[in-house]
Protein backbone atom coordinates (compact mmCIF):
# COMPACT_ATOMS: atom_id res chain seq x y z
CA UNK A 1 0.00 0.00 0.00
CA UNK A 2 1.18 3.85 -1.01
CA UNK A 3 1.35 6.06 1.51
CA UNK A 4 -1.29 7.90 3.09
CA UNK A 5 -2.43 11.25 1.03
CA UNK A 6 -3.00 14.02 3.12
CA UNK A 7 -4.65 17.20 2.23
CA UNK A 8 -3.85 20.43 3.93
CA UNK A 9 -5.03 23.94 3.53
CA UNK A 10 -5.40 27.21 5.26
CA UNK A 11 -6.99 31.19 5.41
CA UNK A 12 -4.13 32.68 5.81
CA UNK A 13 -3.08 32.31 2.53
CA UNK A 14 -0.58 29.26 1.11
CA UNK A 15 2.85 31.20 2.08
CA UNK A 16 1.61 31.83 6.09
CA UNK A 17 4.66 30.27 8.00
CA UNK A 18 1.96 28.09 9.40
CA UNK A 19 0.72 26.51 6.78
CA UNK A 20 4.27 25.86 5.37
CA UNK A 21 5.63 24.45 8.70
CA UNK A 22 2.79 21.97 9.25
CA UNK A 23 2.78 20.91 5.24
CA UNK A 24 6.52 19.98 6.13
CA UNK A 25 5.84 18.35 9.21
CA UNK A 26 3.15 16.28 7.78
CA UNK A 27 5.38 14.85 5.28
CA UNK A 28 6.46 12.41 7.42
CA UNK A 29 2.92 10.70 8.57
CA UNK A 30 1.70 11.02 4.63
CA UNK A 31 1.88 12.35 1.25
CA UNK A 32 0.96 15.91 1.35
CA UNK A 33 -1.19 17.94 -1.38
CA UNK A 34 -1.74 22.11 0.11
CA UNK A 35 -4.28 23.49 -1.89
CA UNK A 36 -4.87 27.11 0.01
CA UNK A 37 -5.59 30.70 -0.93
CA UNK A 38 -3.61 33.15 -3.37
CA UNK A 39 -3.58 35.14 -0.34
CA UNK A 40 -5.32 35.53 3.09
CA UNK A 41 -8.79 34.96 3.70
CA UNK A 42 -9.37 34.90 7.43
CA UNK A 43 -12.52 35.14 8.73
CA UNK A 44 -14.75 34.34 4.93
CA UNK A 45 -16.33 31.37 6.95
CA UNK A 46 -17.78 28.85 4.82
CA UNK A 47 -18.51 30.66 1.97
CA UNK A 48 -17.87 28.76 -1.34
CA UNK A 49 -16.89 31.04 -4.92
CA UNK A 50 -20.18 29.99 -7.35
CA UNK A 51 -20.68 33.11 -9.00
CA UNK A 52 -16.91 33.36 -10.74
CA UNK A 53 -14.91 30.72 -12.15
CA UNK A 54 -11.73 29.63 -9.99
CA UNK A 55 -8.00 29.31 -11.38
CA UNK A 56 -5.51 26.99 -10.30
CA UNK A 57 -1.62 27.63 -10.48
CA UNK A 58 0.68 24.77 -9.63
CA UNK A 59 3.48 26.73 -7.56
CA UNK A 60 5.61 23.27 -6.68
CA UNK A 61 5.04 19.70 -6.30
CA UNK A 62 1.93 19.13 -4.65
CA UNK A 63 1.05 22.50 -4.21
CA UNK A 64 -1.41 24.33 -5.81
CA UNK A 65 -2.81 28.11 -5.55
CA UNK A 66 -6.64 29.19 -5.84
CA UNK A 67 -8.16 32.74 -6.11
CA UNK A 68 -10.95 31.18 -3.81
CA UNK A 69 -11.72 30.72 -0.02
CA UNK A 70 -10.54 27.91 2.51
CA UNK A 71 -13.35 26.06 1.67
CA UNK A 72 -13.28 26.45 -2.21
CA UNK A 73 -9.80 25.10 -1.86
CA UNK A 74 -10.76 22.08 0.20
CA UNK A 75 -13.63 20.81 -2.11
CA UNK A 76 -11.58 21.36 -5.33
CA UNK A 77 -8.81 19.80 -3.92
CA UNK A 78 -10.66 16.81 -2.76
CA UNK A 79 -12.78 16.73 -5.83
CA UNK A 80 -10.55 17.80 -8.77
CA UNK A 81 -6.91 18.13 -7.74
CA UNK A 82 -5.93 15.30 -5.89
CA UNK A 83 -5.29 12.19 -7.65
CA UNK A 84 -7.36 10.33 -4.91
CA UNK A 85 -9.26 10.80 -1.55
CA UNK A 86 -7.42 12.23 0.90
CA UNK A 87 -7.17 10.44 4.44
CA UNK A 88 -7.22 13.17 6.12
CA UNK A 89 -7.13 16.91 5.68
CA UNK A 90 -5.30 19.40 7.93
CA UNK A 91 -6.56 23.16 8.31
CA UNK A 92 -3.79 25.71 9.93
CA UNK A 93 -1.76 26.13 11.66
CA UNK A 94 -3.76 29.55 11.57
CA UNK A 95 -2.33 32.75 12.81
CA UNK A 96 -4.56 33.34 15.78
CA UNK A 97 -7.27 31.31 18.17
CA UNK A 98 -10.72 30.06 16.74
CA UNK A 99 -12.24 29.55 19.70
CA UNK A 100 -15.77 29.18 21.36
CA UNK A 101 -19.04 30.99 19.35
CA UNK A 102 -16.26 32.61 16.64
CA UNK A 103 -16.06 29.32 14.89
CA UNK A 104 -18.60 29.68 12.39
CA UNK A 105 -16.67 32.93 10.87
CA UNK A 106 -13.24 31.16 10.59
CA UNK A 107 -11.71 30.35 7.35
CA UNK A 108 -9.96 27.59 9.28
CA UNK A 109 -12.05 25.88 10.51
CA UNK A 110 -14.70 25.83 7.64
CA UNK A 111 -11.88 24.11 5.88
CA UNK A 112 -12.24 21.05 8.13
CA UNK A 113 -15.88 21.40 8.08
CA UNK A 114 -15.76 21.20 4.00
CA UNK A 115 -14.25 17.98 4.87
CA UNK A 116 -15.91 16.42 7.22
CA UNK A 117 -19.14 17.55 4.47
CA UNK A 118 -17.28 15.34 1.84
CA UNK A 119 -16.84 12.57 4.61
CA UNK A 120 -12.58 13.06 5.15
CA UNK A 121 -11.67 12.68 8.95
CA UNK A 122 -10.90 16.25 9.38
CA UNK A 123 -8.68 18.97 11.96
CA UNK A 124 -8.55 22.91 12.31
CA UNK A 125 -5.40 23.83 14.16
CA UNK A 126 -4.88 27.58 15.42
CA UNK A 127 -2.22 28.95 17.39
CA UNK A 128 -3.51 31.40 19.86
CA UNK A 129 -0.59 33.82 19.90
CA UNK A 130 -0.27 37.52 18.66
CA UNK A 131 3.11 37.39 17.71
CA UNK A 132 3.39 33.78 16.27
CA UNK A 133 5.16 32.60 19.17
CA UNK A 134 4.73 28.96 19.89
CA UNK A 135 4.62 28.02 16.46
CA UNK A 136 7.06 24.92 16.22
CA UNK A 137 4.69 23.31 19.10
CA UNK A 138 2.01 24.07 17.49
CA UNK A 139 3.33 22.31 14.16
CA UNK A 140 4.86 19.30 16.04
CA UNK A 141 0.96 18.72 18.14
CA UNK A 142 -0.48 19.17 14.78
CA UNK A 143 1.76 16.34 13.27
CA UNK A 144 1.14 14.11 16.24
CA UNK A 145 -2.34 14.47 16.47
CA UNK A 146 -3.12 13.80 12.74
CA UNK A 147 -1.01 10.62 12.63
CA UNK A 148 -2.88 9.44 15.86
CA UNK A 149 -6.23 10.45 13.90
CA UNK A 150 -4.86 7.91 11.21
CA UNK A 151 -4.22 5.28 12.70
CA UNK A 152 -7.38 5.36 15.56
CA UNK A 153 -10.13 7.09 13.49
CA UNK A 154 -12.28 9.69 14.93
CA UNK A 155 -16.01 9.69 14.82
CA UNK A 156 -18.09 9.72 11.97
CA UNK A 157 -19.48 13.15 11.13
CA UNK A 158 -17.03 14.92 13.62
CA UNK A 159 -14.11 17.45 12.88
CA UNK A 160 -11.94 18.24 15.63
CA UNK A 161 -10.86 21.36 16.51
CA UNK A 162 -7.60 22.18 17.80
CA UNK A 163 -6.34 25.85 19.70
CA UNK A 164 -2.72 25.43 20.76
CA UNK A 165 -1.30 28.20 23.49
CA UNK A 166 1.97 29.42 22.89
CA UNK A 167 3.52 27.10 25.74
CA UNK A 168 1.42 24.20 26.09
CA UNK A 169 2.00 22.19 28.87
CA UNK A 170 -0.92 19.23 28.27
CA UNK A 171 -4.10 18.63 26.47
CA UNK A 172 -7.48 19.15 27.69
CA UNK A 173 -10.62 17.68 25.48
CA UNK A 174 -12.80 20.98 25.89
CA UNK A 175 -16.59 21.98 24.35
CA UNK A 176 -17.21 25.31 22.84
CA UNK A 177 -16.89 28.70 25.24
CA UNK A 178 -19.62 31.42 24.81
CA UNK A 179 -18.99 34.51 23.44
CA UNK A 180 -20.14 37.50 25.51
CA UNK A 181 -20.96 41.03 23.18
CA UNK A 182 -19.87 43.24 25.56
CA UNK A 183 -18.11 45.41 23.17
CA UNK A 184 -18.92 48.01 21.01
CA UNK A 185 -19.65 48.85 17.56
CA UNK A 186 -17.38 52.00 16.60
CA UNK A 187 -19.08 54.64 14.55
CA UNK A 188 -17.08 57.62 13.02
CA UNK A 189 -17.11 59.74 10.34
CA UNK A 190 -14.76 59.62 7.29
CA UNK A 191 -12.99 62.70 5.47
CA UNK A 192 -16.07 63.29 3.03
CA UNK A 193 -18.46 63.56 5.76
CA UNK A 194 -19.92 60.08 5.63
CA UNK A 195 -20.70 57.65 7.95
CA UNK A 196 -19.04 54.49 8.78
CA UNK A 197 -18.56 51.52 11.28
CA UNK A 198 -16.10 49.36 12.80
CA UNK A 199 -17.40 45.94 14.09
CA UNK A 200 -16.06 43.07 15.95
CA UNK A 201 -13.70 46.07 17.57
CA UNK A 202 -11.99 45.15 20.82
CA UNK A 203 -11.32 42.17 22.25
CA UNK A 204 -13.45 39.22 22.95
CA UNK A 205 -15.30 38.25 26.35
CA UNK A 206 -15.50 34.81 27.20
CA UNK A 207 -18.21 33.25 29.85
CA UNK A 208 -16.52 31.56 32.85
CA UNK A 209 -16.67 27.72 32.40
CA UNK A 210 -14.18 24.92 33.65
CA UNK A 211 -14.87 22.95 30.30
CA UNK A 212 -14.50 24.84 27.72
CA UNK A 213 -12.06 25.98 25.29
CA UNK A 214 -11.14 29.57 26.06
CA UNK A 215 -10.49 28.19 29.70
CA UNK A 216 -8.49 25.11 28.74
CA UNK A 217 -6.05 27.74 26.58
CA UNK A 218 -5.81 30.21 30.08
CA UNK A 219 -4.76 26.88 31.90
CA UNK A 220 -1.91 26.62 29.23
CA UNK A 221 -3.21 23.41 27.32
CA UNK A 222 -3.75 22.41 23.79
CA UNK A 223 -7.57 22.66 23.78
CA UNK A 224 -9.32 19.24 21.38
CA UNK A 225 -13.24 20.11 20.81
CA UNK A 226 -15.06 17.77 18.97
CA UNK A 227 -17.35 19.23 16.16
CA UNK A 228 -20.57 18.32 14.38
CA UNK A 229 -22.05 20.10 11.47
CA UNK A 230 -25.59 19.17 12.49
CA UNK A 231 -27.02 22.40 13.97
CA UNK A 232 -30.66 21.22 14.67
CA UNK A 233 -31.61 22.12 18.54
CA UNK A 234 -33.20 18.48 19.00
CA UNK A 235 -34.83 19.97 22.16
CA UNK A 236 -36.66 22.47 20.38
CA UNK A 237 -37.60 20.78 17.49
CA UNK A 238 -40.22 19.20 19.93
CA UNK A 239 -41.15 23.17 21.57
CA UNK A 240 -41.78 23.87 17.90
CA UNK A 241 -43.55 21.26 16.79
CA UNK A 242 -46.98 22.84 17.77
CA UNK A 243 -46.57 25.49 15.57
CA UNK A 244 -46.83 23.11 12.36
CA UNK A 245 -50.66 23.88 12.84
CA UNK A 246 -50.82 27.49 13.97
CA UNK A 247 -50.86 28.63 10.16
CA UNK A 248 -53.51 28.63 7.67
CA UNK A 249 -53.50 27.67 4.20
CA UNK A 250 -56.36 28.21 1.48
CA UNK A 251 -57.63 25.12 0.39
CA UNK A 252 -57.03 24.39 -3.39
CA UNK A 253 -60.34 23.30 -4.60
CA UNK A 254 -60.18 19.97 -6.76
CA UNK A 255 -60.75 21.03 -10.23
CA UNK A 256 -63.35 18.48 -11.12
CA UNK A 257 -65.99 19.61 -8.12
CA UNK A 258 -65.63 23.25 -9.90
CA UNK A 259 -66.50 21.79 -13.20
CA UNK A 260 -69.98 20.15 -11.88
CA UNK A 261 -73.43 22.44 -12.31
MN1 LIG B 1 -6.48 33.10 9.52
Amino acid sequence: MGRLVILVSNDDGIHAPGLVGLAEALEAVGTVYVVAPDRERSTVGHALTLHRPLRVDQIAARRYRINGTPSDCVNLGILGILPSRPSLVVAGVNNGGNLGDDVTYSGTVSAAMEGTLLGIPSVAISLVSDDGAGLQAAVRFGAALASLMLSKGIPKDTLLNVNVPTEPTGVKVTKLGRRTYSEKVVEETDPRGKRYYWIGAGPPLWEAGEETDFAAIQKGLISITPLHLDLTNYQALEALRGWESRFSFRRRRPRSRRASP
